[in-house]
């Protein structure tokens, strides 16, 4: 008899692991049950009547790495190629990156000769935390927050600065509380490996699985540092919803799951709005405190740990400005918590991808990120703040920011409720309790999704893709 495969949110990670059960040969009943009324998740575009386009979510996807050509093996596959915006190395967005720092905008070195003098906002050049990480001693503990890791083997001013502010932009979180070992797992290998974390990284191993296409060699050979899609990065929902009905999948929107409940035959019985469906294996999409409340009372000691992973909000303002009104070209800057702990960055959207402006006159689009692990001390209860005061504020730091102080002719602001998962200490032996139980009790279930190994567009893509080859191996 056929299986049944349940997979919960339609979020790029549930979207992927749909994918990679409709492609293969011993295709199950794959249903997939999304509780909003669109597919996507955190993929989600504004495209104008004049043609040009926003982003509330993703912007930019790395290529790089085994997780980055995964991706682009899914997209050539969906036939996506030619909607493909890519920023090559030579681009001033792949070069030129800012920190907003004491009042002013500093660009980070981009070169060797960029690390052998002194760059403010650093005190001395940069050259002499590589020395002093050749010098440094290897970590004994099984996990330590990523700032503490930083000043252990590059000193202070750069965990404060650099790292603080590059925590802020990944994982809108704090690097005194999120946790080297989950966050930068690259960087805690390296130094387990190599005792040098420069040393760990030049010499780090070939990618394992192998990846190659057309795309992934002219990623390569143009250097991209990322890439997104003339429409949005929403098309790629959008490409998968159709590529997933055209292989028979059941997909309902508007569906929540409510409730799970174990059968006598391992099974799920999965109460919805309407009724229920029995699955013979549910993949868990949704994000970890979701699944904790979804559970019953038998599997607690897996809800209790879901129940950890913890996630913020973020505000998200999308600004459009006519004319090139911009004081430097680049990708972007970002703001250490110290300098302003609630603004945590601006995109310089229009430089990256000017095909995403509307046609016609040049314009700037940039887009301000707010909050994160300060949004309630800075910003205050996401459920009552107003979209005014959040735009208030981003309006206020574009003119402090980069002297921009005329008036947008576009302003679009989301207030995207815990968002952002947060990997803080301890969160490897979380999710390894959670994986431990999973394979012990012999549970019907996958997870799935930015709740646990990696946040970025990539990672969810890759260990969706994971999940479901162990599936069938198992099955
Ligand atoms: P989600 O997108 O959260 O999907 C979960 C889905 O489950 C949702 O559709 C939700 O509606 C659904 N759901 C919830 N509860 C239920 C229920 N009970 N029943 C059924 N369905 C349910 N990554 C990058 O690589 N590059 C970037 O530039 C980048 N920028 C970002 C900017 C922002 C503002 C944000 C928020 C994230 C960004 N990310 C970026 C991270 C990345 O977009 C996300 O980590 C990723 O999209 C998460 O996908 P997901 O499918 O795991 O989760």
């Amino acid at each position: 008899m056929q299986r049944t495969v349940v997979v919960a949110g339609g979020g790029i990670s549930g979207l992927t692991a749909c994918y990679h059960l409709a492609k293969s040969s011993s295709t199950p009943k794959i249903i997939l049950l999304e509780g909003s009324s669109r597919l996507g998740g955190w993929l989600l575009s504004t495209r104008t009547d004049d043609g040009a386009v926003f982003e509330h979510g993703p912007r930019g996807i790395r290529p790089a790495g085994s997780v980055g050509k995964n991706t682009l093996n899914m997209v050539s596959e969906l036939g996506l190629e030619d909607e493909i915006l890519p920023v090559p190395g030579d681009h001033s967005a792949s070069k030129n990156r800012y920190l907003y720092v004491n009042k002013a905008l500093h660009k980070l070195p981009s070169s060797i000769s960029g690390v052998l003098r002194t760059i403010p906002p650093f005190s001395k050049p940069l050259i002499w935390c590589g020395l002093r990480d050749f010098m440094a001693k290897r970590g004994t503990q099984p996990d330590e927050t990523v700032h503490e890791f930083v000043v252990r083997r590059l000193g202070k001013e750069v965990a404060d600065i650099a790292i603080d502010s590059l925590c802020r932009g990944v994982f809108a979180g704090d690097c005194r509380r999120l946790s080297l070992r989950s966050c930068f797992p690259i960087l805690y290998e390296a130094e387990r490996k190599r005792r040098s974390i420069i040393l760990g990284m030049v010499l780090a191993g070939g990618e394992r699985p192998h990846f190659d296409s057309a795309l992934i060699r002219r990623a390569k050979k143009e250097r991209w540092s990322q890439w997104s899609l003339r429409s949005g990065m929403e098309t790629l929902p959008e490409a998968m919803e159709e590529f997933l009905r055209g292989r028979g999948v059941q997909i309902y929107k508007d569906t929540p799951l409510q409730q799970l409940e174990r059968t006598a035959d391992n099974r799920w019985k999965i109460t919805l709005p309407g009724g229920s469906i029995v699955a013979d294996h549910l993949i868990s999409a949704v994000p970890a405190k979701v699944l904790s409340q979804l559970l019953p009372t038998s599997e607690e000691p897996l809800a209790k740990e879901l129940r950890q992973i913890e996630a913020v909000s973020v505000g998200v303002v999308n600004l459009q400005y006519e004319g090139m009104v911009l004081p430097v070209e680049g990708f972007g800057h970002l703001v250490p918590s110290f300098e302003d702990s609630t603004l945590l960055g601006i995109v310089y959207d229009s430089v990256a991808f000017p095909d995403q402006n509307h046609c016609g006159a040049a314009s700037t689009r940039l887009t301000v990120m707010m909050g994160g692990a300060w949004f309630e001390v800075g910003i205050g209860d996401p459920d009552k703040v107003s979209h005014d005061q959040i735009l208030c504020r981003a309006r206020e730091a574009v003119t402090s920011h980069l002297g921009i102080s005329e008036t947008p002719t576009r302003a679009i602001v989301k207030l995207h409720k815990a968002c952002i998962p947060q990997y803080t200490l301890g969160h490897w032996q979380r999710t390894e309790n959670i994986f431990k139980y999973l394979k012990h009790q012999m549970l019907p279930l996958s997870v799935v999704g930015a709740s646990y190994e990696g946040v970025s567009v990539n990672d969810c893509i890759f260990s969706a893709r994971n999940a479901v080859e162990k599936l069938f191996q198992y099955l």
